[in-house]
């Protein structure tokens, strides 16, 4: 097998001819480093589970085949645009983004998604919910902006799809409590709590009336 066919496995995903999971990590680990501002955007389509139950897996494949296509088109060429797998897309665009910007890019997404497309003699119009994190803001290591913009994503989700929502307060905190569960897990794993009994006195007598036991 020669080299640029190897390449072209390794980094591209077969059914849109997008970059793949592995391609975006590195395109991301390499942006990181640069420390160049960018925004990285997570779009899941809305539904799709119904149109491979409807209308079958292959017709599945040709709308992700579709808005695969579209997603790029309405997309500059600096932009990164991979499938990482499933009805997933990822996105990176380099630049400073404010609000507007954000805005902007997610409605020529939501826009792409839009446009009918046909399976056989029928047509199907799709939406999809976009999770957006911006880089350093919401993550400063790839792991971090990938956990943002997911958790960014379930919450276009909930808030009915079809929508774009912003990494922010309601996602840090739910965040911070995730890594404190993680740090409970891990210090109960590593035995590192102490159980400490301290005494509780009556100031006036000085008599010993019970104890309080203080996990540290
Ligand atoms: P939601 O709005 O919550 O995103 O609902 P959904 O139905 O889109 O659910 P979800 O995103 O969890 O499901 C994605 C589905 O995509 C699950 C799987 O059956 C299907 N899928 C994954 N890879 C492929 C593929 O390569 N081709 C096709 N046709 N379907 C795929
Ligand atoms: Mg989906």
């Amino acid at each position: 097998m020669r080299l640029a066919e190897l390449h072209r496995l390794a980094n591209i995903n077969s059914l849109t001819g997008l970059h793949n999971r592995n391609a975006m990590t590195e395109a991301i680990v390499e942006r990181c480093a640069s420390g160049k501002q960018l925004a990285y955007l997570f779009v899941d389509i809305d539904r799709f589970k119904a149109i491979n139950d409807s209308a079958g897996h292959t017709a599945g494949d040709t709308v992700l085949k579709a808005i695969a296509e579209r997603i790029r088109a309405a997309l500059p060429d600096s932009a990164i645009v991979a499938r990482p797998g499933g009805d997933e897309f990822t996105i990176v665009l380099p630049g400073v983004f404010d609000q507007e910007r954000i805005e902007r890019a997610c409605r020529r997404i939501s826009l792409a998604c839009h446009r009918p497309i046909k399976i056989g003699c029928k047509s199907v119009t799709m939406s999809c919910s976009i999770g957006v994190a911006l880089f350093p803001e919401h993550g400063r290591t790839p792991e971090e902006l990938f956990t943002s913009a997911d958790m960014a994503m379930y919450a276009a989700k909930r808030t009915g799809r079809n929508t774009f929502h912003v990494f922010g307060e309601r996602e840090k905190d739910d965040l911070g409590r995730v890594q404190f569960e993680a740090q409970l897990h891990d210090a109960i794993r590593d035995d590192q709590f102490v159980l400490h009994y301290q005494p509780q006195y009556v100031v006036e007598t000085g008599e010993l009336v019970g104890v309080e036991a203080l996990v540290r």
